[in-house]
């Protein structure tokens, strides 16, 4: 998280930007008896950021207020939660003050509520002097959802166990994205409660990508990208295939869906070839939401 003010002690405000992240690989090994799933997922982040001032209030309370009108600003959002859990466990006196902006896209699989909450807990632990380690953080983190440990230290990681556990992989070499979201919302839960972990007959290579990622090769990790969520969401909605091919048509070394979905990344050689596929996919009208983007390490 980027921190503009860092070190005072007495600091009263803080300005972050929360970043998105993708899946390189992710592969489901099988359901708990909780509904959990158990999984082995390669992430990365990338560039596309919400942006979050966080300022410190002297009432007990939080105040949310985002750009996006539609979102919710109670309860409901993952950084109230952060808040709320954070002010049970340690106890702080005083509240927060948030002003999101959103460029993050909505319910697209690229862990954007998750990354807020993420940014909001590291914003209370500096504001309020509470002294957490990272560690303590993503224990507390993931309370609030499977993705916020990683939110936390991102870069380039192996996720395992529900998504918690986490181990540092070599940083994903530099390259160039497009990512494209179709007009549509897809539920997380809907597509983990909709898969058969049972009856996967193609797993993806995350040891494979992991070996790829150690030897700093972008072509070999992009080859051998695999997401068996796509089962799931690409039959529900065929434009992600869609959108998939035209990258690949467009020069992309590959193209994926990232997580649940709907949101379809692709890998560049370079910034033009890239460049060039976002006109294309726009002229296509196939996603409205389309970006630039590169590996954040
Ligand atoms: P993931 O990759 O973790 O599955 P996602 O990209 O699919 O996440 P999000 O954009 O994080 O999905 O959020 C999905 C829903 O969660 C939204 O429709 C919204 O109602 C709710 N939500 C709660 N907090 C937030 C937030 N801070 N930003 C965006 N959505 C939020």
């Amino acid at each position: 998280m980027y921190v503009y003010n860092i070190g005072d002690m007495n600091m009263d405000s803080i300005r972050l930007k929360a970043r998105a992240k993708i899946n390189l690989g992710l592969d489901v090994l099988g359901k708990r008896d909780n509904g959990y799933h158990d999984v082995r997922m390669v992430m990365q982040t990338v560039g596309i950021y919400d942006r979050l001032i966080i300022n410190k209030i002297p009432e007990d309370d939080i105040r949310i207020d985002i750009n996006l009108k539609f979102l919710p600003v109670n309860e409901n959002n993952l950084i109230y939660k952060a808040y709320k859990l954070m002010k049970d466990e340690y106890g702080f006196s005083g509240g927060i003050e948030v002003d999101l902006n959103k460029f993050i896209p909505i319910a697209a699989g690229m862990a954007g509520g998750s990354t807020d909450a993420a940014s909001a807990m590291f914003a209370i632990n500096k504001l309020f002097n509470l002294g957490l380690s990272n560690r303590e953080l993503m224990e507390q983190g993931v309370k609030i959802g499977a993705d916020v440990p990683y939110c936390i230290v991102r870069g380039t990681a192996l996720a395992e166990g529900i998504g918690e556990k986490l181990t540092r992989l070599a940083p994903m070499p530099f390259c160039h994205m497009v990512v494209a979201k179709p007009p549509i919302n897809v539920s997380t839960k809907m597509v983990y409660d909709s898969l058969d972990s049972g009856a996967i007959t193609k797993h993806p290579d995350i040891d494979g990508i992991i070996e790829a990622i150690n030897e700093g090769s972008v072509i070999k990790i992009a080859e051998r990208m695999g997401n068996v969520l796509e089962d799931v969401t690409i039959p529900l909605y065929p434009v992600i295939d869609k959108i998939k091919k035209d990258m690949i048509s467009q020069g992309a070394y590959n193209a994926m869906m990232s997580g649940s979905g709907p949101t379809v990344f692709g890998i560049f050689p370079d910034e033009q070839t890239a460049l060039n596929c976002k006109e294309y996919l726009k002229r296509q009208g196939d996603a409205r939401q389309v970006y630039i983007t590169e590996t954040f390490n």
